[in-house]
């Protein structure tokens, strides 16, 4: 059989891996045992799946890919910020990067090849979507990363958080990151508590309506306009997802108790940080399930916007505080290596990774 036809192991969460197996007469069990071997003891290679049956370590061996994306290329930032440039299978690339903060350390994946949201004042958003990445992809790149950790490291850098906050919008690729983030969770599996880990969305309606049927994970909604006129500017989605209706389909999100939304605002220099936007974001947002993340702008080669000043920054946040909305700021990080938030973009032409 064509590699590329072969399902791969890595694409199935627990649920899917025991229908998979009772299917073709496999013990359901075997599942758990499975997962075991691949996202805890870290044992790639069949051959050694001592509690297996030889049937079917051959089946698993000849009817499944059991490849996994590599990272080919790596930046360690000043911060300690890590970005890895990982490719996949058809030599696309995503980026990734580990981001250190008191006792985490965050991964922040990408969900897809590019992004179709085109928004203005993204890096990824220029590319447009070259195309989704499959479970096998998104965990893939947890996966890739932690063998590099462990090998180049040690046991110093292990990572503890998931953001879906790298290249791609997530709920565009609905069912592939859910299932990535069923893995995730699964306790067999990766084992991270649904708080560990944060999807982020540029508000696709009728998916946020559907996330009743995903893992009740933080969600963070990329507001950045408290303003229809000024998200269109910078978010073209909003052309058909106004925040009309984008806060009505919010309203549908079945929140745990205790847990709020967070709502991203990148701050940028005279355009969206004035008292107008302060007192519009007050308006909008109910004080008690939401607090806002404030990212200031992060300047990447041609785009058309600047940073805001430290003291803008500061009084912005600090208006919003006393408006009574849980406010903070996102330190920059990561920034002279391009890792900062937006700043992603394949780096594959720069670099002949291939050769
Ligand atoms: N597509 C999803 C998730 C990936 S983007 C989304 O848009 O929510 C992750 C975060 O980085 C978003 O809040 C996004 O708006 C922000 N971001 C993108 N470009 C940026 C830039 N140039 N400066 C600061 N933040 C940026
Ligand atoms: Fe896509 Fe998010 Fe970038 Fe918008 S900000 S283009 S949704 S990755």
């Amino acid at each position: 059989m064509d590699i590329q036809t072969k399902p791969s192991l890595y694409s199935f969460s627990m649920p899917g891996l025991q229908d998979y197996l009772q299917e073709r007469g496999f013990p359901k069990f075997s599942a758990k045992q499975i997962f075991n071997w691949l996202y805890q003891n870290w044992e790639p290679n069949p051959e050694n799946w001592t509690n297996i049956s030889k049937k079917l370590k051959v089946h698993i061996a000849e009817e499944m890919d059991l490849t996994l994306p590599k990272v080919v290329w790596h930046g360690l930032s000043k911060d300690g910020t890590r970005k890895f440039l990982i490719g996949m299978k058809d030599q696309q690339t995503v980026e990734t990067v580990a981001i250190p903060a008191r006792d985490r350390l965050t991964l922040c994946v990408s969900s897809q090849v590019g992004c179709a949201i085109g928004c203005t004042f993204c890096h990824t958003g220029t590319m447009g979507l070259k195309r989704h990445l499959e479970p096998s992809e998104i965990v893939g790149q947890f996966m890739a990363v932690s063998h590099f950790l462990k090998k180049e490291v040690g046991d110093s850098e292990r990572l503890t958080n998931i953001v879906y906050m790298g290249q791609g919008e997530p709920l565009h690729n609905f069912d592939n990151v859910k299932t990535a983030t069923e893995i995730f969770l699964e306790p067999n599996g990766l084992g991270l508590s649904q708080r560990k880990v944060t999807l982020s969305t540029s508000g696709l309606v009728p998916q946020i309506k559907k996330l009743w049927d995903f893992p009740p994970v933080n969600i963070a909604i990329s507001l950045h306009a408290a303003h229809n006129d000024i998200r269109t500017e910078l978010m073209p989605i909003n052309k058909a997802f106004d925040l009309e209706r984008l806060f009505g389909a919010i309203k549908e999100i079945p929140l745990k108790a205790h847990r709020r939304i967070t709502y991203e605002y990148i701050l940028i220099r005279d355009f969206n940080d004035r008292q107008e936007d302060v007192d519009g974001l007050l308006n909008l947002l109910d004080k008690k399930e939401s607090k806002i993340n404030i990212i200031p702008f992060n300047d990447y080669p041609g785009s058309r916007f600047k940073k805001p000043s430290d003291k803008t920054i500061k009084w912005f946040m600090n208006s919003l505080n006393e408006g009574g909305c849980v406010t903070t700021v996102r330190t920059t990080k990561g920034d002279d290596i391009l890792a900062a938030c937006g700043q992603l973009k394949s780096m594959e032409d720069k670099l002949n990774l291939w050769e």
